[in-house]
């Protein structure tokens, strides 16, 4: 079976000898306190940086998802105002998320054919200290441009920038320099098992955590940044899968070479969409993701079509949210290798 939904996803080849190599090595048995784990986790968070091209002065948290992510923001910066733009429900559910935690948020919804308007964004009245923005919306396969998160940042620029880039993060070249916390689970553009996230914050974004100082969580950033001066967390961590990710960074292509992989196929796959009458979700060539595709159709032909793949051997995502009964969602994620991308459009071509 070859998987392309998108997340969980289908995991690199390579993920069984390092699951092997993991534990043959011992360190699954380790201290997270130990220099092995120390000296591991390290290594990991620096290919990390290396690979993605992280500045050097972005600190890399590990925590269990992209959901405790939402958490550590709204209870880190929980006195700041935060503004959340979105079109999906991811970014809509991290709103609602930080709604439960304190009323002190607002949201601004934008099409899902359109780059969000700037316009609309001045008739908020409070100052958004915070502003919270989903770079690739996995319900319905819209991305936010890099140059467009620049525009933000430029028009708000005493503003601290969250962005969610849980399904393009490890595929996509972000413009990191353009935001203040980017964060990702690693089950989907990172070909890893679920169970663990990556959150990259700027030193703006470290400093103004232990300014406000809420530190009454066990996931804090406050608490999280004392742990990672010596690349430590707050409690004991997945360390099978900071081994794993420490393995396929120092493996996978830079993230300029995977990105331009990842966009040649995402040209493919629009030529074939367009030949065999396949209608993407999102009409908007500007915005549609580079990662995930929502493909719409008739509500009994997507079950069709994903019985039929599954036969084949090929999992297809269903639909999500909004768009859950008449979509169905390919990823095209890196960890997906070319022969499985061919054998599925034959199968589609056939449908
Ligand atoms: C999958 C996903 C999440 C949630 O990830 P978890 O690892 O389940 O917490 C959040 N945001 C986006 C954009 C996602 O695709």
């Amino acid at each position: 079976m070859v998987s392309f939904y998108p997340g969980p996803s289908q995991l690199y080849p390579q993920v069984k000898n390092y699951m092997i190599e993991a534990y043959d090595c011992g360190i699954l048995s380790k201290n997270h306190r130990s220099p092995d784990f120390i000296e591991m986790s390290q290594k990991t968070i620096l290919s990390l940086k290396n690979k993605l091209n992280i500045p050097k002065d972005y600190t890399v948290f590990f925590t269990s998802s992209a959901t405790e992510c939402w958490e550590v923001l709204g209870q880190s910066f929980i006195d700041l105002f935060s503004l959340h733009i979105y079109n999906g429900a991811f970014g809509e559910k991290w709103y609602q998320y930080r709604r439960k935690l304190s009323p002190n948020a607002a949201a601004v919804e934008y099409s899902i054919q359109k780059t969000p308007s700037l316009n609309k964004l001045k008739n908020i009245d409070v100052y958004p200290e915070v502003i919270c923005l989903t770079q690739n919306e996995t319900s319905n396969g819209t991305q936010l441009k890099n140059r467009t998160i620049k525009k933000i940042k430029s028009q708000f620029p005493d503003s601290l920038l969250f962005v969610d880039a849980t399904s393009s993060m490890g595929g996509v070249a972000l413009d990191w320099l353009s935001a203040d916390v980017w964060y990702a689970s690693v089950q989907k553009c990172f070909g890893l098992p679920a169970g663990m996230a990556v959150m990259v914050c700027s030193k703006k974004a470290v400093e103004k955590a232990k300014s406000l100082n809420n530190n009454q969580h066990y996931n804090s950033m406050v608490f999280m940044s004392e742990k990672m001066e010596n690349w430590q967390t707050t409690y004991t961590p997945n360390i099978l899968t900071i081994f794993l990710l420490g393995k396929m960074m120092e493996e996978v292509p830079t993230i300029t070479e995977t990105h331009r992989i990842l966009k040649q196929r995402k040209l493919d796959w629009e030529k074939f969409f367009s030949h065999n009458a396949y209608s993407p979700l999102i009409v908007n060539s500007q915005v549609r993701s580079d990662t995930v595709f929502a493909i719409k159709t008739h509500e009994k032909e997507v079950e069709n079509i994903r019985n039929k793949a599954e036969e084949a051997g090929f999992t297809l995502g269903k639909g999500y949210g909004k768009w859950k009964k008449n979509t169905f969602r390919i990823a095209n994620f890196p960890a997906i290798e070319e022969p499985a991308i061919t054998q599925l459009k034959e199968i589609l071509k056939n449908t």
